[in-house]
């Protein structure tokens, strides 16, 4: 089974190449899901930051209020270090979990701070960046997410720099088109060199 590393800026098309590599037989472990899965109601993380944070930044229903944490960590670094000191753990409990299920020829882990973390790398056989051009990134997350332009900006900002994936990538895949048709052809081109 090759073990597939899946990265890219937000924006760059990471999610959807996982998801067709998916719908092409390949197995997928989403970072970002188990993480979000930690910080709803009952979530693994949530006595932990309810412990740390206080109960403010918890909703009625017990889940993390995202939109108050997300702008709390932006205006204090040690807070989202504090944040990462709890949630990382449970995250990688849970990917060596699902990854010790998993029956396919390919198993990828979509893993958005895959380049910066040794632990990750150690584990992976290859490297697929998914890359395209900045102002593209900034285009379709405005459109997908509603945020405007400084607020993706400066996501972009806290993300690795593009240059650190680039250097990390066994393979890119460049997804700056504006047709979906078109990165699909793609995938499928890179899913025969990972035996799907
Ligand atoms: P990421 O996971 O890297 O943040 P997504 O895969 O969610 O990015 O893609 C961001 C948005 O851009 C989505 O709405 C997606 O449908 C769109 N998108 C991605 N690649 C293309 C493309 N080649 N053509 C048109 N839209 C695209």
């Amino acid at each position: 089974m090759l073990r597939l590393g899946l990265t890219g800026g937000i924006g760059s098309g990471k999610s959807t190449v996982a998801r067709e590599l998916q719908s092409m037989g390949a197995a997928l472990i989403d970072a970002d899901d188990i993480s979000r899965r930690c910080t709803m109601v009952k979530g693994l993380a949530m006595p932990a930051i309810t412990h740390q944070f206080g109960a403010h930044f918890v909703t009625p229903e017990g889940a993390m209020d995202r939109n108050r944490m997300r702008e709390h960590v932006f205006a204090h670094p040690e807070a989202r270090q504090t944040l990462e000191a709890i949630i990382h753990p449970l995250v990688q409990q849970e990917i060596r979990r699902q990854s010790e299920l998993v029956c396919s020829p390919c198993l990828v882990f979509d893993i958005p701070l895959l380049v910066e973390s040794p632990h990750w790398r150690r584990q992976l056989d290859r490297i697929l960046v998914v890359d395209c051009a900045e102002d593209t990134q900034i285009r379709r997350v405005q459109a997908r997410n509603g945020w405007d332009r400084a607020t993706v900006e400066a996501i972009i900002r806290q993300q690795s720099p593009r240059e650190h994936r680039l250097a990390a990538a066994d393979w890119v895949l460049w997804n700056d088109h504006t047709d979906l048709q078109v990165l699909r052809h793609e995938v499928q081109l890179m899913a025969s060199r990972l035996g799907l």
